[in-house]
């Protein structure tokens, strides 16, 4: 069984930060992904007009929009907020543009969409830092000893790393992938979780069924009091540590979920690297 510094599960945009910045700092790192092709969601997102992030300047108010759970940002917008969000994607070539209600867009005017401009931009991060990336890998278990991770379990093989990165997702648009898994291993693991629901419910659907089907994304889930919020750790499994949707945390339209991507899953990346 080869073994790797890190092992991130998930190869949506929290996993993509985490797995490119966990190797910019040195880290041998295997990224697992139980889809044919990664970022489907990120990618699914950007067919209509998406926001990548939000301009607001004033970080109480960007704060404010998370609701109670936005207080938990605090730490990883200090290391890696939304300026810096904007500042990583202008340096790798993408331009931005700021509109309405403060919102960010990649610049138009190219052949690729801004969604798959952003997934390139990330998978070129991963390659620069040679993340090893495992396709068509579905994470079925955890294992745990002595409160820690010891290895994963795929449909095909088994894991292991000195820590690892669970960035699986929510629930919502489970044709992308997303469909809670990365909830059953951190339940395992001793975490709580806030009950998951649809948030943020397309147009279309508002005279119908309220679902994961047609929800944007997921409110509930991995319960922050759990977790580190200066290094995304799990306070039960000292070698566990978290990204993106799978985290209690959702925000309005306008760019404020995929922000908590950007900055909790840099900043697991980072973690995951300080330990050593
Ligand atoms: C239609 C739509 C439009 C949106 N528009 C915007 C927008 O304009 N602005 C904005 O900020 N946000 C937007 N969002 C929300 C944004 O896309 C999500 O917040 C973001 O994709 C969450 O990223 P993530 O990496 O945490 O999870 P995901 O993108 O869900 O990625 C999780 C990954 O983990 C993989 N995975 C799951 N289980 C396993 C397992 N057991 N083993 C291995 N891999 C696994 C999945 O296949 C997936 O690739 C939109 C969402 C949708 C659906």
């Amino acid at each position: 069984m080869e073994h790797f510094d890190a092992i991130v599960i998930g190869g949506g945009p929290a996993g993509l930060m985490a797995a490119g910045r966990a190797a910019e700092m040195g880290e041998r790192v295997l990224l697992v992904e139980k889809n044919h092709s990664l970022g489907e969601k990120l990618l699914l997102a950007g067919k209509r007009r998406f926001s990548m992030t939000n301009a607001e300047p004033d970080m109480e108010l960007f704060l404010s929009r998370y609701g109670e759970n936005g207080r938990f940002l605090r730490d990883a917008f200090g290391c890696f907020g939304p300026a810096e969000t904007v500042a990583f994607f202008n340096r790798n070539g993408i331009k931005t543009k700021v509109e309405r209600g403060s919102r960010v867009f990649p610049e138009e005017g190219h052949k690729k969409t801004g969604a798959e401009r952003i997934f390139d931009c990330l998978l070129l991060y991963c390659k620069k830092g040679n993340v090893r990336i495992l396709r068509k890998s579905p994470v079925k278990a955890m294992k745990t000893k002595n409160g820690r991770i010891e290895r994963v379990i795929t449909g095909i093989e088994e894991l292991s790393a000195d820590r690892y990165i669970l960035a699986t997702g929510g629930k919502s648009y489970p044709k992308t992938g997303s469909t809670g898994d990365g909830y059953r291993f951190a339940a395992q693991a001793g975490h709580t979780i806030v009950e998951p629901t649809p948030a943020i419910v397309a147009a279309r659907a508002h005279n119908g069924l309220c679902s994961f089907d047609n929800a944007v994304v997921t409110k509930g889930g991995v319960s922050l009091k759990e977790v580190e919020s200066t290094t995304l750790r799990s306070k039960f499994c000292d070698n566990l540590y978290f990204a993106g949707e799978i985290l209690d945390l959702n925000g309005p339209a306008g760019g404020f979920n995929l922000q908590i991507c950007w900055s909790t899953g840099y900043v697991a990346g980072q973690s995951v690297a300080r330990v050593n």
